[in-house]
C-alpha cells in the first residue's frame, strides 16, 4: 500500500532538488467559470514537466549497487528527461527506451540531458520490452513512468503543495495517462483535504486509464496522435499500483476533444501568458469547455508540463487547425 507518509517521505527527500511551483489566481477563468480558479504552475517545474518529482524521489532511494549498474526507462519525454536530469544530478547512468513516434524535438533533449537514447519500434510497448531486456540482461534498474512506488509518491508531493497553499480547495484537475501523477495527487488531497473532488482530465482517442476503469480491469486501447502527446500510451496489462487507485480516488475522469485542447493551450498563451503543451492545458480545456459537473470552487488546474515543439505551439495559438491522421 503507498500512504500518505510516503508522500511525506518524498517531499523531505526531494524538497531541495525541486521547485515549489507557484499557485497563481486566474482573474480571466475565475471569471468564465464564476468560482476561483488557480493554476499550479507545474510546468515551469526544472526540465519541464512534474516527472522530475517522481524521478528524484526514485533515484534518491536507489541502493549503492543500483546506482553503478544504472537505470533504464520506456518514456514518451518527459520521464525521460525527468530521469535524465535526475539521474545526472546524481552521477547515475540513465538509458531511456522510446518509440518512433515520440517527437524530435523531446529525444535530443533527452541526449542534451546526459542520456543514451534507444529509439525501438513504433510503439510503447515494443519500446518497453527492450527496457525489460536490459533490465534482466544487464542489471539496470528499470524506473517505469507511473507504475512505481516511488514515482507515485513523488508525484504526490505536488498534491501537498496544492493542499498547504489552498487548505480550501474544493476541485483539483489533474491531467491522467498512466495515473501515476493523478494517483499520488489524489492521494495526498484525500490525505489532507478529505472532502475536495480530484478529476482526471484525457482525451477521447486513446484513453487507456478511462477504458480500463470503465472495463473494471486494465485493458489496451489503439495508440493516436494527440496535441496531449504526453497523455499517449497504455497503462500495462499488468499494472499494479495506479489502476486501483484511480479506481478507488478519483472522483471523475473528463475526456476532451482536440478542439478544446487547442482552445485550453491558446487560453493559456493569450489570457494566462504561459507556453503549456497538450497535456498541461488539459484541465483549462475542461473548464472553458464547461464540461466539469457540478463545478465547486476553489479549483486547482495544474499544468503539468511545457515541452511542446514550438512550432506546433505557435501554430495551435494562432488558431490554426492541427489535424492527426487516425
Ligand atoms: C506524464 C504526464 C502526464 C500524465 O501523468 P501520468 O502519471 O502518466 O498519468 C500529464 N502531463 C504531462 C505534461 C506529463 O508529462
Amino acid at each position: 500500500m503507498i500512504e500518505l507518509k510516503h508522500i511525506e517521505g518524498a517531499r523531505n527527500r526531494i524538497g531541495d532538488r525541486i521547485l515549489r511551483t507557484p499557485i497563481v489566481l486566474s482573474s480571466p477563468l475565475s471569471a468564465i467559470c464564476d468560482v476561483p480558479v488557480y493554476l499550479k504552475l507545474e510546468h515551469q517545474q526544472t526540465t519541464g514537466s512534474f516527472k522530475l518529482r517522481g524521478a528524484f524521489n526514485a533515484v534518491l532511494q536507489l541502493s549503492r549497487d543500483e546506482r553503478s549498474r544504472g537505470v533504464v526507462a520506456v518514456s514518451t519525454g518527459n520521464h525521460g528527461r525527468a530521469l535524465s536530469f535526475a539521474a545526472n544530478t546524481c552521477g547515475v547512468k540513465a538509458t531511456i527506451c522510446m518509440s518512433a513516434l515520440v517527437p524530435e524535438n523531446k529525444v535530443s533533449e533527452i541526449r542534451r540531458l546526459g542520456a543514451e537514447v534507444r529509439i525501438i519500434g513504433r510503439s510503447q510497448d515494443e519500446a518497453q520490452e527492450e527496457a525489460e531486456r536490459l533490465a534482466s540482461n544487464e542489471g539496470l534498474c528499470l524506473l517505469p513512468p507511473f507504475d512505481h512506488p516511488a514515482i507515485i509518491a513523488g508525484q504526490g508531493t505536488l498534491g501537498l503543495e496544492i493542499a498547504e497553499a489552498l487548505p480550501d480547495v474544493a476541485t483539483v484537475l489533474i491531467g491522467l495517462s498512466g495515473g501515476g501523477l493523478a494517483s499520488g495527487v489524489a492521494l495526498a488531497i484525500k490525505g489532507w483535504r478529505p472532502k475536495a473532488r480530484v478529476i482526471g482530465l484525457t482525451m477521447d482517442r486513446g484513453a487507456a486509464m478511462k477504458a480500463s476503469l470503465d472495463a473494471r480491469r486494465p485493458v489496451q486501447v489503439a495508440e493516436f496522435e494527440s496535441l496531449a502527446d504526453s497523455l499517449g500510451g497504455g497503462i500495462g496489462l499488468a499494472n499494479k499500483w495506479t489502476f486501483a487507485m484511480c479506481r478507488d480516488l478519483l472522483d471523475d475522469v473528463v475526456l476532451l476533444s482536440e478542439t478544446e485542447i487547442a482552445a485550453g493551450m491558446q487560453h493559456a498563451y493569450m489570457e494566462e501568458r504561459e507556453v503549456v503543451e497538450g497535456a498541461g492545458a488539459v484541465g483549462i480545456a475542461a473548464l472553458l469547455a464547461n464540461k466539469v459537473a457540478n463545478l465547486r470552487g476553489p479549483v486547482v488546474t495544474v499544468l503539468s508540463g511545457r515541452n511542446v515543439d514550438m512550432h506546433l505551439h505557435r501554430r495551435v495559438v494562432s488558431g490554426a487547425t492541427v489535424n492527426f491522421r487516425g
